[in-house]
């Protein structure tokens, strides 16, 4: 079994309700099972929502509680991306799943480049090597993730 973001299997999931779907990956996967999931939504957040950026650090840090979660209005997410995170990795256990394919530049499944805020609300040039808080997860209990673009 090997898990995928859902925005990749062609679910309108995202903040903006669209899709990404990719269809090189679903070839590239063939028969394989594949378990099709959104963090973001099993976290209790609705579609479309504001999008979210990491504050202090990475999907690691959120995890730790040295960093939060916060959407385009301000408000404190940090608590459903947790949820999210941590309901993802039960599906994740209990299907036996060997390895991820989630999509990049998520503050949920990304685990490549991120842009990350900074402490004080200002912004680094670029985007940095962060992990999301469900990436982040999934790594620290065995699981293979591949970045997806
Ligand atoms: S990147 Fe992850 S959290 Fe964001 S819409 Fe896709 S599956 Fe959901």
């Amino acid at each position: 079994m090997i898990l995928v973001s859902a925005c990749l299997c062609g679910q309108r999931c995202r903040y903006d309700g669209k899709t990404k779907q990719n269809q090189p990956l679903m070839a590239r996967l063939g028969r394989e099972n594949i378990l099709a999931v959104c963090p973001e939504q099993l976290g209790g957040l609705p579609t479309p929502r504001p999008a979210c950026r990491l504050v202090g650090g990475g999907g690691a840090d959120v995890l730790a509680g040295r960093a939060r979660v916060v959407d385009k209005l301000g408000i404190d997410r940090t608590g459903a991306f947790l949820r999210g995170a941590r309901l993802t990795l039960e599906m994740a256990l209990s299907n036996r799943v060997g390895r991820c394919c989630l999509k990049a530049k998520s503050p949920s499944c990304g685990s490549g480049r991120l842009m990350q805020e900074k402490n004080d609300g200002s912004l680094p040039s670029g985007y940095r090597p962060v992990l999301g808080v469900t990436a982040a997860l999934l790594l620290a209990h065995g699981i293979d993730v591949e970045e997806i673009p």
